[in-house]
Order: C-alpha cells, then sequence, then structure tokens
C-alpha cells in the first residue's frame, strides 16, 4: 500500500501528535508568530511558567520551507530543543528523528500601530506564510442563535464568537456595513505587511450572516475596497458563505477576486446538518453545492474551492470508524471534484474520544488514507490547486499542495 513519504508525512505525523511543552518552543515563542491557542498544561506536567498557560509559536517551518501548524499536546513525543541561535530542533522520542526546524517569525508589523493608535494586529489582518488573511468583521451572527436549545454555530469554531475581539473593529450585530475607518486601518495594515514579507495571496472572509444576500453585500463593499488598495496585484479570494447567484456573479462582472471558496466544511447533508447547523438552517445543504456549481459556471474550473474539515467527525458522538469517515470524505471529494469544485482539507481533532488509546493513531489513518485518495482524485479530474489561491509556504494544516509539489519534484 502506498504512504505518505517526506515532508508531508512529518506534517501530518506531528499534525496528528501535537507538540509538547519545552523550554525551547518556550524561547522559541519571543520571537515567532504567537499561536492563537496557548499551551494548556496538562495535569503533573513540568509547568516552568507556573501559569497553567503559556504563549508558543504559531507555525513551524522545515527546511524544505513545509508548514507545520503547533499544536500543544504534553503528552506528544515530539518536542523541540535548541535555541534561535544555535537553531531549533523537533524530536521524535520514539526513533529519535531529529529534524532541523524554524518557526514562522514575529514580523515587525505585529508590533506596529495604525496612524491613530490602534496595534495593526488588532486591525483585522493575519498571515499564513505568504497568505494575508483579511477579517474585518469576524463576528459570526450564528453564535448568537439558537434552536431548540441548540447553538448555530459550526461545532468546530473557537473563533467567530462576537466579543471583545469584533468590538474593536467597529462591528455590530445587525450593520452590514463595515465601517470605513475599520477599512483604512486595515488597508494601513496591508501596505505595512506587503513591505515586511512576501505575500502571494489574500484571502476575504468574515462571520457569517444569518441573512445570505447581506453577507454578500459586506463582501461586495470589502472586495471593492481591497481591489482599490491591492495595488500588487496579489490574487484575492472570496471566502464567504455560499452566496446568491447573482451576488457571485456580480463579484466576476466587475472582477473583484480572483478565486471563490465557499466552505461546506462537511461532506453529507446529515453530517452537515450537525456540524455546521447554522448554514445548514440559514442556507442549507443543497443550495450551498449550488452556489458553488453556479461559482464553477461563473469562475471556471480550478477557481472555486471548498474548505472541508477533516477529523472533527471522528467525534464518538458521529459513530464513525476512521475507514469509514475516510470513505465518506472521499466520496465527497469525488463529488465535488466532479462538479469542478476543489475541496481543501484541514485537520481538526475531534473533540471527544480523547480516551481511546488510539485517538491520534486513527485520526492520522483517516488523514492519510483521505489525502492519498484524494490526490488521485484530483489527477482523475485534471484539477490542480492555483498557484495564485494557495501554496505549500501558506498551507499550514492541509497537505494536498506539499503532496503536488512533491509529486512534481519526483
Ligand atoms: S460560519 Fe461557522 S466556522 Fe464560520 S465563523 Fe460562523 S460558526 Fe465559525
Amino acid at each position: 500500500m502506498k504512504g505518505l513519504k517526506g515532508s508531508p508525512a512529518l506534517k501530518v505525523q506531528v499534525m496528528c501528535e501535537g507538540i509538547r511543552y519545552t523550554d525551547a518552543l518556550g524561547r522559541a515563542a519571543t520571537h515567532s508568530m504567537p499561536n492563537f491557542y496557548p499551551y494548556r498544561f496538562k495535569q503533573g506536567e513540568h509547568d516552568p511558567t507556573g501559569k497553567g498557560l503559556a504563549t508558543i509559536p504559531y507555525l513551524i517551518n522545515t527546511r524544505d520551507g513545509t508548514e507545520i501548524r503547533v499544536l500543544g499536546n504534553g503528552d506528544s513525543p515530539w518536542h523541540v530543543e535548541g535555541d534561535r541561535e544555535q537553531g531549533y530542533v523537533l524530536i521524535d522520542d520514539r526513533s529519535g528523528q531529529r529534524e532541523p526546524v524554524g518557526f514562522e517569525p514575529l514580523d515587525p508589523w505585529m508590533t506596529h500601530k495604525t496612524s491613530d493608535g490602534m496595534p495593526l494586529a488588532q486591525a483585522g489582518l493575519q498571515t499564513h506564510g505568504d497568505m494575508l488573511v483579511i477579517n474585518v468583521a469576524p463576528g459570526c451572527e450564528y453564535f448568537l442563535h439558537k434552536h431548540d436549545g441548540r447553538s448555530m454555530r459550526c461545532a468546530f469554531c473557537a473563533y467567530g464568537a462576537p466579543d471583545e475581539r469584533t468590538a474593536h473593529l467597529g462591528q455590530v450585530t445587525g450593520q452590514v456595513g463595515i465601517p470605513q475607518r475599520t477599512l483604512e486601518r486595515m488597508a494601513e495594515g496591508l501596505h505595512a505587511i506587503v513591505s515586511q514579507t512576501t505575500i502571494r495571496h489574500i484571502y476575504l472572509v468574515g462571520g457569517s450572516l444569518t441573512d445570505a444576500r447581506k453577507e454578500g453585500e459586506r463582501f461586495l463593499q470589502l472586495a471593492r475596497f481591497v481591489k482599490r488598495e491591492n495595488r500588487y496585484g496579489i490574487p484575492v479570494a472570496l471566502g464567504s458563505g455560499a452566496l446568491p447567484d447573482d451576488q457571485i456573479e456580480q463579484f466576476r462582472r466587475e472582477q473583484l477576486v480572483d478565486f471563490v471558496c465557499f466552505n461546506l466544511e462537511m461532506w453529507s447533508e446529515p453530517l452537515f446538518a450537525k456540524v455546521c447547523p447554522g448554514k445548514n438552517r440559514y442556507v442549507g445543504y443543497q443550495r450551498w453545492i449550488e452556489a458553488l456549481e453556479t461559482a464553477v459556471r461563473v469562475f471556471g474550473r480550478g477557481r472555486v474551492y471548498s474548505a472541508m474539515v477533516a477529523g472533527i467527525e471522528l467525534d464518538p458522538e458521529h459513530g464513525l470508524e476512521w475507514q469509514e469517515a475516510a470513505r465518506l470524505a472521499l466520496e465527497g471529494a469525488e463529488e465535488l471534484c466532479r462538479r469542478g469544485v476543489i475541496p481543501i482539507y484541514s485537520l481538526m481533532w475531534p473533540p471527544g474520544g480523547k480516551e481511546r488509546p488510539d485517538y491520534h493513531e486513527r485520526i492520522r489513518g483517516y488523514f492519510e488514507a483521505l489525502n492519498l485518495g484524494y490526490s488521485d482524485i484530483r489527477k482523475k479530474y485534471d484539477l490542480h490547486f492555483s498557484p495564485g489561491f494557495m501554496c505549500h509556504r501558506c498551507a499550514y494544516m492541509q497537505i494536498e499542495c506539499d503532496l503536488d509539489r512533491q509529486e512534481a519534484a519526483a
């Protein structure tokens, strides 16, 4: 049976098993882009901070330029040693494997301020390698609605809650437009980032609105503004929810974006309804797929993507073993590719089932099987990741671009 080799194999292993805390990882955090999730020391684990929490780096860079998301895990066999001067090394306790690594740096813009004194780090911008993510309205209305006692937010989402992180961006619930000042601050950040680091992709994202048309209006405003400011010609992707057909055409007519990425997240209607209740209720599974089909008609094959969460369906509540989950996800990959839509799979740890001794093993088995099978499906339908949309330098939780690069090199 074929399996992953080289950097993609290392990446999947480290993504699935995480990294445990060491002083070296703590040292690396002082000069690296900080992780969205702090490290949480498990009970009994040596905690040199004495606080139970520590800042850790966000992304590892291997020597061949592969990006790996750092996930803290006190039980992991992987740890980091070294320092900035001598270099860092990632070590597997079991095999003794040692990989020289670096970390995504803390670029100067992250500690700079806008002309009116707001930290640029709060201006609705984030980078992942060479991708600039613009998110000036992150608050998602699905967090505000409940049906039958159940929140409408996506089960895996930890970032869309409208809270103090959205207040400074001037986002007000019920208001569709983005404040002009917010856009201007974001533009200052965009120019600073482009002057300090290489950006090859811009990705427009934001929290969802329960009214897809209003969400489309917000994204039209954002995309028009970004088009004006993007004097660098960096390709732009629309990462909204599934929009009405006429709005998809509007984006094309005005040449506002180069790519479309409506995230279906989960193949199969029952799983979609469970994992993404808000998307299911306010847009609907079939309509989501129709919108992707419209986008292919309007933008063309190779320009329409859909991010999928991969692994969350291994949560015990769904009753799936990893082989079955992989088979279902591959069925989805085939169906989407048949329609000219390119899915992209981000690894997501299932919240439940951690007491199982094979917890990490089954995630890995699933993710490897999915990606190997999906690589064949992309070939069958002659679909390729456009380097303008995404590449191995920004894919930190996905391995499609790493696999394609490895194959091209071979
Ligand atoms: S649509 Fe889902 S994933 Fe996106 S912000 Fe809302 S809850 Fe989170």
